[in-house]
């Protein structure tokens, strides 16, 4: 499966410098000699991960790899067998893994109805966990230069493994030759078994200058993701564009369907078919959504700041999908947003724009034109917003961007976190 795991941090010290990270994926020519120690190796740290995964679970989570350290180096050593690099490794695979799960915990709060029917968001932490993580794909992570390296003028991938140093052949896939262009740095691998072929997972760093001046953006564009269109945009020129999301969010509910019925069935053969269609619903949403944020991106140019509502906790109960569960409409609408989110921060922050994300306060029922906050104003049925102060009619997700890109001028003109704040009448 071709799929390209993005992540990206911005630098705070400098501003115009940002880290762009990748993982490249290579095939490895393996002997039947060396499958063999890989799989012994690959088992024994995922054992090793297990046993340290049961710690992390059962001590309140410490995540300080020295701490850990002194505790479980030399009963991973002695229990697993592993070599002095790789004790050390299992620590940081664990500890990344939970420091993720922490993150997807954040974006997706627990939500309940209260005794006067309004929606409550308690934020999730790693004590909701009701067991330990579980590493169940045998694998190794790698440091280059200890564990692996390129040798023979980088001819050859030179691993170590429990017994002896072994050198092989690899391939590199037509998409990652990009990488080796000399102006990235190889971090951690990952080596990993897929149906009995052996890859390695690299991950690449790349320190890129972003030409984004945040004080003067050549545009300030209010990204508002609705249930009907994907996206609704709003400049100060006034411009607005949209892309329908209708078929998109059908497409996927159906898929959802689908899967539900495989999960209900849990035969064998339906198993693998969930597999299949998973993979398929995914690289089908990805390229949806990388259309949408290269479309975005190119619209606007260079030195554009995208601003995006940070719809943690929000939920999407205007749905009018009504075969579907509303559970499984939030499913579908929170993940294809995020993933567009980073998408375009990503692509973004390639070509010289930004992305922030703005508090998504009343945004979708305050005037633009007067500022007035009225629940009322907006009519969700007809899509309209008509202002009971003064009189501003337009179509409301329209609206809503145009409110988000207010927020994105705030905060141009120095306003850290801009949100709207409704005033008590008396
Ligand atoms: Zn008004």
């Amino acid at each position: 499966m071709m799929y390209v795991i993005i992540e990206y941090e911005q630098n705070l010290r400098q501003p115009n410098l940002m880290k762009v990270v990748k993982t490249i994926k290579l095939r490895l020519y393996t002997e039947p000699e060396t499958e063999l120690q890989f799989q012994d190796m690959a088992e024994r740290y995922a054992r090793a991960c297990n046993f340290v995964s049961d710690f992390v679970f059962s001590n309140g989570f410490p995540f300080s790899v020295n701490s850990l350290h002194k505790g479980l180096y030399q009963e991973i050593r002695l229990r697993f067998g592993l070599k002095a690099q790789l004790s050390q490794s299992t620590l940081k695979t664990v500890t990344a893994r939970y420091k993720t799960i922490r993150e997807q915990l954040r974006q997706h709060p627990y939500r309940y109805q209260d005794e006067k029917g309004k929606w409550q968001y308690i934020q999730k932490t790693l004590n909701w966990l009701y067991k330990p993580v579980v590493f169940r794909r045998p694998q190794t992570d790698l440091v280059r230069n200890r564990d692996y390296s390129f040798v023979e003028k980088g001819q050859r991938i030179s691993i170590n493994t429990l017994g002896k140093r072994v050198k092989l052949r690899y391939s590199i896939p037509e998409y990652y030759r990009q990488f080796f262009d000399g102006s990235w740095s190889f971090g951690t691998a990952k080596l990993v078994s897929l149906k009995g072929i052996w890859y390695l997972h690299i991950s690449a760093k790349k320190t890129v200058a972003t030409t984004f001046d945040k004080n003067r953006p050549a545009h300030v564009v209010g990204v508002d993701r609705g249930l009907r269109f994907v996206v609704t945009t709003y400049d100060k020129t006034g411009e607005c564009c949209f892309a329908k999301g209708k078929d998109i969010l059908e497409k996927r509910s159906t898929f959802l369907q689908v899967r539900a019925e495989l999960q209900s069935k849990g035969t064998k053969s339906a198993k693998r078919k969930l597999k299949s269609i998973s993979g398929r619903e995914n690289r089908w949403m990805a390229d949806v959504n990388h259309r949408l944020s290269k479309a975005l991106v190119n619209k606007y140019g260079p030195n554009t700041l995208f601003v995006l509502e940070d719809l943690t906790g929000v939920s999407f109960d205007e749905g009018n999908l009504s075969s579907r569960t509303k559970g499984q409409r939030n499913e579908v609408r929170s993940w294809a947003f995020y993933q567009l989110e980073q998408f375009l921060k990503y692509k973004a922050e390639s070509s010289g724009s930004a992305v922030i994300m703005v508090a998504s306060d009343y945004t979708s029922q305050r005037c633009p034109k007067c500022g007035r906050i009225h629940k009322e104003n907006r009519h969700r049925k007809t899509h309209e917003y008509i202002c009971d102060s003064c009189g501003y009619c337009s179509n409301d997700d329209r609206v809503g961007a145009m409110n988000i890109h207010e927020l994105g001028t705030m905060y141009v003109s120095g306003k850290r976190k801009p949100r709207f704040v409704k005033r008590k009448t008396g």
